[in-house]
């Protein structure tokens, strides 16, 4: 049984400062700070899956500022096989396929515009202020529940902070979430003890995968409307002169997608959503 897991920072247990997500500077202690939460996090995690009954784990580092170089620099459980994210038409990640069980996602954060959400954003912190999938409000859980969904394959487990696991039970009341903080503002937050929580991630995932037959894979009938209010028209300037994007405001534009895997893809020179 092989499961699936996407890393991110904002939500993992013992990170409480966007520096340790966003330093610029690699040597930045804050940032090796953030790097050591993401790796136990992620072994718990990792761990959850084996207890599961998992016989193959993949992991993509699916935190941005990264480049996909975290795990060169802090350890990954050996057992869990390190896979790559390729920019490609749709985005591929690398060992997601109709063969997996299920995805779970480690250090998440709510979708932008969450009240109480620690660092809450979706795709572009501080950039975009909306996204949403035919109409409704989404974030980087329901992207990737989308993108899994293409396959078949059914979300199983998130953990984050409070906002992130209100979102999970309110838009996918089958996916179980492990709680590690609580959002205070947009910076800054309440850590809940950092061993409790990496001890019950690992117990809740390997839950989660026992009942994930309940679980369902997120599908939708295609074209799917993707729409994305950006905080300054600027940035909706450059796509909507893509065709195909819609500019419905000054600030915010939208377009089609006939293969929910796209949900990833930004309209460009090199690929056109559906007119
Ligand atoms: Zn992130």
């Amino acid at each position: 049984m092989k499961i699936c897991i996407v890393t991110d920072m904002e939500g993992l247990a013992g990170v409480s400062d966007w520096e340790q997500c966003y330093a610029t500077d690699d040597q930045d202690p804050r940032y090796a700070h953030g790097l050591t939460q993401l790796a136990a996090d992620t072994n718990a995690t990792v761990a959850g899956c084996f207890d599961g009954g998992a016989s193959e784990v993949v992991v993509w580092d699916g935190h941005g500022r990264n480049g996909q170089k975290a795990f060169t620099r802090v350890a990954l459980d050996p057992r869990a096989s390190l896979q790559r994210l390729q920019h490609a038409l749709p985005i591929r990640l690398h060992g997601l396929d109709e063969s997996t069980a299920g995805v779970v996602m480690v250090g998440q954060h709510a979708m932008a515009g969450t009240i109480g959400g620690f660092l809450d954003h979706t795709q572009c912190p501080k950039e975009i202020c909306r996204f949403l999938i035919n109409g409704e409000e989404h974030g980087e859980m329901s992207q990737f529940a989308l993108h899994a969904g293409a396959y078949g394959v059914p979300l199983l487990h998130v953990s984050g902070d409070e906002a992130l696991c209100t979102e999970a039970q309110r838009l996918f009341p089958w996916v179980a979430s492990t709680p590690t903080k609580r959002g205070l503002g947009w910076e800054t937050c309440e850590l809940y003890p950092v061993d409790d929580v990496r001890a019950r991630i690992q117990r809740e995932v390997a839950q989660a995968i026992g009942r994930r037959s309940v679980a369902q894979p997120w599908q939708l009938a295609t074209p799917i409307e993707i729409t994305v209010e950006f905080g300054w028209s600027a940035f909706a300037d450059k796509l909507a002169a893509i065709p195909g994007v819609r500019r419905l405001h000054a600030r915010t534009v939208s377009w089609k997608i006939s293969d929910p895997r796209f949900i990833y893809n930004w309209p460009s020179a090199d690929w056109h959503p559906a007119a």
